[in-house]
C-alpha cells in the first residue's frame, strides 16, 4: 500500500470511516475484503467487507425482524429519528464530503453539495411520512363502510450507483423508513465508504438496529448480493438506480416473486437551444448540466441541439466556458472537474470522440486524456445523428453539438431515443415553451435551466429510463401498499 498521505487522514471524526458492513446491530467483517481505491491516484483507500448471499440473507432477516416494531412506531416518532439523522449528516458534511471525494473523485465543493442534497431527502420524507393518509369512500350499501389504509410494503432492497454515493441512497431509504419499511442497501462497489458513513450516522441518530442494513461486496459477490435480494420472498420492493442494462437483469430476477419495482435508469438527455434563447444563460446551463461530476450524471445533457441561426455564437460561448474548467485533484481549491471513475469510463469517451471525428465532427475543445485518470473537457461541433454519441450515454465531459432548422425537427431529434429521463430547452417564447414542454417524451423537462433536481419534485423517467418517481409526495408511493377494508354489519 502507498505511504503517501491519504485524503482520509483529514477526517475530523476518523470513526466515520467504516469498512465493515452493517447487519442488524452488528458491524460485520466477513471472511474476505476488497479494495476501495482513490480514482485520483489509484491508491488503496480502505479494505471493505466482501460479503455474499449468506450475509444478504442475514440482512434480510434483520430487516424483517426489525420491521414489526418499526411499522408500529408512530410516524411522528419515526420522523423525529430521521430529523436527527438529517442534522447529523449536515453536522458532518465536511467529513462525508471528504470520504466521497476520496472514493468517487468529484471536487470537494460538489461533494459538499451532494451531502446537503442527500440530507434534504431525509428531511423531506421525515415530514412526508406523517401525511400517508388513508381514505373513506362513500358507501353503496347502507350496512357497509369502505375504508382505505395505506401501509408500509415491508422489507425493501436498494441497489445504488457510484456517481451520487449518498443522495442515491437517501432518496430511497428516506421514503422507505418514513413509510414504516425496513431496508437492505447494496451500495456500488466503488463507493461503499460513503454508504457506511451515512449508515453509522443513522445508528447514531437512534434508528433501531435492522431498520437500515448495508451489505457490501465487489465483483461476483456484488452480483450475488443483488440476486439474493431480487429472489427473496421476504423482500417486497426493489429500488434500483443504475444502468438500463442492469435494470433489465434485476427486473427479470424479480419476476418470480412479483416484487414492486422502482427503476431509475440511464438517460440520453437532449439540450435544445432555440434561436430566441438567452444564449449566455443557455451556455451556462449547458456547462452545468453537461460537465458537473465530470459528466457522470444520469440527467447530464448528452446531445446539444442548437438552431442554425445561433449555432456558431452558442458554440463559441460554450467553448469559452469549457476552456475555463479546471481539471485536477478534487481536494485542490478551484478544481471544477476531478478524475473519471475508472479506465472503462475513459475508454467509452474515447470511443465516442473517435467515432464522431471519423464521421465528420469538428473538435472545438479537448478530445484527449490528461495523465491517464482524467479526460479533458471536450466540445465537438457538427455532430450528426449517425454518431454513437447521439444514441448512447457518453457519461463523461464531452458535449456533441448538433444543428437543427425548425422546432418540429428539434422535437423529432430529441425524442428519437429509447430513453426518457431528463431533457432541457432554452427559449423565451411562451407559446414555444408550452408546445415543446408538452411534446418532449421525458419524465423531466428543464426550461431555461440546466439544474432541475431537488427533494420537493418528482424525479424519474419514461420509456427505458425507468419506472416510478423519487422525491416529492410521489416518492413515498412505491413504499406504501393500499389496503381496502370493507366493514359490513355497521
Ligand atoms: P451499474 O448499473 O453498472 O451499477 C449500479 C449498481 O448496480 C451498482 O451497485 C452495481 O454494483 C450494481 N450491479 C451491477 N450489476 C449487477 C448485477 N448483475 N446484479 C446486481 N447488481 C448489479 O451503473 P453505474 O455504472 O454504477 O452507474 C451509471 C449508470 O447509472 C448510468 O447509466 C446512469 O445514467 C445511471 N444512473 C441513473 C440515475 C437515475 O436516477 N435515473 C441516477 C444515477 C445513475
Amino acid at each position: 500500500m502507498s505511504t503517501a498521505p491519504s485524503p482520509l487522514d483529514r477526517l475530523a471524526r476518523p470513526e466515520l470511516l467504516r469498512t465493515d458492513a452493517l447487519i442488524g446491530d452488528a458491524w460485520v467483517t466477513g471472511n474476505a475484503r476488497f479494495d476501495v481505491t482513490d480514482p485520483t491516484t489509484g491508491a488503496v483507500l480502505a479494505n471493505v467487507a466482501n460479503l455474499g448471499a449468506a450475509e444478504t440473507e442475514a440482512a434480510i432477516a434483520a430487516a424483517n425482524n426489525a420491521g414489526k416494531a418499526w411499522r408500529a412506531t408512530p410516524a411522528k416518532q419515526r420522523a423525529a429519528v430521521m430529523l436527527k439523522w438529517f442534522q447529523l449528516l449536515n453536522a458532518h458534511a465536511d467529513d462525508l464530503a471528504t470520504i466521497m471525494s476520496a472514493e468517487q473523485g468529484k471536487p470537494l465543493a460538489e461533494a459538499r453539495g451532494e451531502v446537503g442534497f442527500g440530507a434534504s431527502f431525509i428531511e423531506w420524507f421525515a415530514e412526508e411520512g406523517r401525511r400517508v393518509y388513508g381514505e373513506t369512500i362513500p358507501t353503496t350499501d347502507k350496512d357497509k363502510r369502505y375504508l382505505v389504509l395505506r401501509e408500509p410494503v415491508g422489507v425493501c432492497a436498494a441497489i445504488t450507483p457510484w456517481n451520487f454515493p449518498i443522495a442515491m441512497i437517501t432518496r430511497k431509504v428516506a421514503p422507505a423508513i418514513a413509510a414504516g419499511c425496513t431496508v437492505v442497501v447494496k451500495p456500488a462497489e466503488q463507493t461503499p465508504l460513503s454508504a457506511l458513513a451515512v449508515a453509522a450516522l443513522a445508528r447514531e441518530a437512534g434508528l433501531p438496529p435492522g431498520v437500515l442494513n448495508v451489505v457490501t461486496g465487489d465483483g461476483p459477490q456484488s452480483i450475488s448480493i443483488g440476486k439474493t435480494l431480487c429472489e427473496s420472498d421476504v423482500v417486497r420492493h426493489l429500488s434500483f438506480t443504475g444502468s438500463t442494462e442492469v435494470g433489465r437483469i434485476l427486473m427479470r430476477q424479480c419476476a418470480p416473486t412479483i416484487k414492486k419495482l422502482s427503476l431509475e435508469l440511464g438517460g440520453n438527455a437532449p439540450f435544445i437551444v432555440f434561436d430566441d434563447a438567452d444564449l449566455d444563460a443557455a451556455a451556462e446551463g449547458a456547462l452545468i448540466s453537461k460537465y458537473r461530476n465530470a459528466g457522470q450524471t444520469c440527467v447530464c445533457a448528452n446531445r446539444l441541439y442548437v438552431q442554425s441561426g445561433v449555432y456558431d455564437a452558442f458554440v463559441a460561448k460554450l467553448a469559452e466556458k469549457v476552456r475555463a474548467i479546471k481539471v485536477g485533484n478534487p481536494f485542490e481549491a478551484g478544481t471544477t472537474q476531478g478524475p473519471m471513475i475508472d479506465e472503462d469510463a475513459i475508454l467509452k469517451i474515447e470511443r465516442h470522440v473517435a467515432d464522431a471525428q471519423a464521421k465528420g465532427a469538428r473538435l472545438v475543445e479537448g478530445g484527449h486524456r490528461i495523465d491517464d485518470r482524467f479526460y479533458a473537457p471536450t466540445l465537438l461541433a457538427d455532430a450528426t445523428p449517425d454518431m454513437l454519441c447521439a444514441r448512447e450515454e457518453t457519461f463523461g465531459p464531452m458535449a456533441p453539438v448538433f444543428r437543427f432548422e425548425t422546432e418540429e425537427e428539434a422535437i423529432r431529434l430529441a425524442n428519437d431515443t429509447e430513453f426518457g429521463l431528463a431533457s432541457y430547452f432554452y427559449s423565451r417564447d411562451v407559446g414555444r415553451i408550452f408546445r415543446v414542454g408538452e411534446a418532449l417524451e421525458y419524465g423531466m423537462v428543464g426550461v431555461n435551466t440546466g439544474l432541475i433536481s431537488t427533494a420537493e419534485v418528482p424525479f424519474g423517467g419514461v420509456k427505458q429510463s425507468g419506472l416510478g418517481r423519487e422525491g416529492s409526495r410521489h416518492g413515498i408511493e412505491d413504499y406504501v401498499e393500499v389496503k381496502y377494508l370493507c366493514l359490513a354489519g355497521v
